[in-house]
């Protein structure tokens, strides 16, 4: 890949002390190692530097954070939901409060620009104002019973200590579409975040634990772990964890989910994803170009629901290739904490050969790329314009999920072809379609349209609200977080059947005796 010169990044010292202000000012009292020690090492893809270390969790300390979350779950189950909710709008309302510094260290550890930063932080807000509501809203149904004099109904119930486990490129919301839903549920949770954003976890830490003071909550319902993957393992493995809630690579979920499932443990995966839109001749292209813009370009390709397909009615495609091509080239690309920067840093080397690796494959396979060149700020930080590649056809790379900015765009004729190559991918998380045809757009959301579990028309494949369950199908693990009702998989449900005659009748007008 041929590389762009270009200006200055701030430097480690300077974003050192941009790390520590923003703890300090989110009342993270964390001890600071020095950049060198043994630990948990907190960089910055913005210049690739390491700015701090963090002492990493023991295996001692993982089965006492464990420990912890399961005795205080004792108490939490049979503290009124209503209650409980009360620390969860406490979080929010201090999320309200801290939004500018937690997106900061967003931006620092995760290198997402500014406004993808706070948008992060604010989708924290809507699922605590989400759980809030939903406190009062843990519904069982009443079914009609067979039997006279019986009434026949659900109850929910929580479940128990839930294990989390984040991935680098969400390090904030995902623990809260976890937590602010398992604790209105009546869980408790451990939290063990990527090991490449151990920061913004530390904050989140210490304003859930400030919640749970300010409401007179045990701090204990929500604990934090720090480590890499045998960190993680302690949660895989520990039979107190009731249901491990695991965001991350497919490999990641091969791995966990077998492991739980050995132990009778629930679990709710969100793996990776391989998003595809459709564009077909009647799309508005002036939407469509902005769209596929900003899910194609947008958090540096490093987003699950990043679009990383383009399936393009023959007789469109080159005016939209030449369309996004021209987008692409005004994208600001450089530092994510300056105002007017669109696409900010990978997030380490490996992403980079990732993304390297694969433009060398495509172009091997046929593929025309235009973009994708490194723009170079120095050694230790990875910026790459976002690539766009015209294709002979859907090829098995285009099956992988390289996560970097590259657009793979083919072409279809027949538009149940189109559906076919949205589909013929491992994954399944997020799709859309661009058209003003009510029968393509009704066709794809129906049973033989995508399969996937995001299926959107005349928007992007990312940018999901927190009102919708969030997940996807096949590969991507099929779990559901967020909104909706997804907050079933964070309780048990027990069938109820109360005998209110002097009676007793049996079901399916059984006799006995
Ligand atoms: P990753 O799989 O490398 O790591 C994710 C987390 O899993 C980290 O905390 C890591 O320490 C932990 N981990 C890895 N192997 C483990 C094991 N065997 N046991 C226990 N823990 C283990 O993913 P990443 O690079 O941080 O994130 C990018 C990936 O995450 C992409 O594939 C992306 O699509 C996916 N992702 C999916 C969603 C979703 O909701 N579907 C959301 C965000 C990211």
């Amino acid at each position: 890949m041929t590389s762009v010169q270009t200006s200055q990044l701030p430097t480690a010292e300077d974003l050192r002390g941009r790390a520590r202000a923003a703890l300090q000012a989110l009342g993270c009292r964390v001890e600071l190692g020095e950049p060198g020690a043994h630990g948990v090492h907190a960089s910055t893809p913005i210049t690739g530097d390491v700015l701090f270390t963090i002492p990493e969790t023991t295996p001692e300390q993982a089965d006492a954070a464990i420990a912890e979350a399961a005795q205080a779950f004792t108490t939490w189950r049979t503290t009124p939901a209503p209650v409980r909710g009360a620390l969860v709008g406490r979080l929010g309302e201090l999320l309200v409060e801290h939004k500018a510094e937690l997106a900061t260290l967003v931006t620092l550890e995760a290198g997402k620009i500014t406004s993808e930063a706070l948008g992060e932080v604010q989708e924290m807000i809507d699922i605590c104002q989400f759980a809030v509501g939903l406190s009062r809203q843990l519904y069982g149904k009443t079914i009609a019973s067979e039997r006279p004099g019986h009434r026949l109904m659900e109850t929910w119930h929580p479940l128990g200590v839930v294990g989390v486990i984040t991935a680098f490129n969400f390090p904030v919301a995902v623990w809260s579409w976890n937590a602010a839903i398992a604790l209105v549920c009546g869980d408790t949770l451990v939290w063990k975040p990527s090991e490449l954003t151990p920061l913004t976890a530390l904050a989140c830490q210490a304003l859930a634990e400030r919640a749970a003071d300010d409401v007179g909550a045990p701090r204990t319902v929500s604990r934090l772990i720090l480590g890499g993957r045998e960190v993680g393992e302690r949660l895989v493995d520990d039979p107190r964890v009731a249901l491990l809630s695991a965001t991350g690579s497919v490999r990641m979920g091969q791995q966990v989910g077998p492991r739980v499932a050995q132990r009778f443990g629930r679990v709710l995966l969100e793996l990776g994803g391989n998003n595809a839109a459709i564009v077909t001749p009647s799309a508005d292209l002036e939407l469509a170009v902005r769209a596929i813009a900003f899910s194609a370009a947008g958090t540096a390709g490093q987003r699950c629901t990043t679009l990383r397909r383009l399936i393009v009615h023959r007789s469109i495609a080159d005016g939209l290739v030449e369309r996004i091509v021209s987008a692409y080239r005004q994208l600001p690309i450089g530092d994510p904490s300056v105002e007017g920067t669109l696409v900010g840093p990978l997030i380490h080397e490996r992403s980079y050969r990732d993304m390297v690796g694969a433009l060398e494959r495509a172009r091997a396979e046929g593929g025309e790329v235009f973009g994708g060149e490194r723009h170079d700020f120095g050694e230790g930080s990875f910026y790459v314009a976002p690539a766009v590649v015209r294709m002979p056809s859907q090829t098995e790379l285009m099956h992988e999920e390289t996560f970097a900015p590259i657009l793979y765009v083919v072409t279809y004729d027949e538009f149940d072809e189109a559906i076919a190559l949205n589909n013929a991918v491992p994954q399944g998380l997020s799709s859309s379609i661009f058209t003003l045809d009510m029968r393509e757009a009704e066709r794809f959301m129906a049973a033989d349209g995508s399969d996937c579990g995001i299926a959107n028309v005349n928007i992007g494949t990312s940018g999901a609200e927190i009102g919708g369950a969030f997940g996807g199908e096949k590969q991507t693990g099929g779990g559901r977080e967020s909104g909706s009702d997804a907050w079933k998989a964070y309780m048990r449900r027990a069938t109820n059947t109360v005998n209110y005659s002097s009676e007793l009748p049996l079901a399916q007008g059984v006799h006995f005796g």
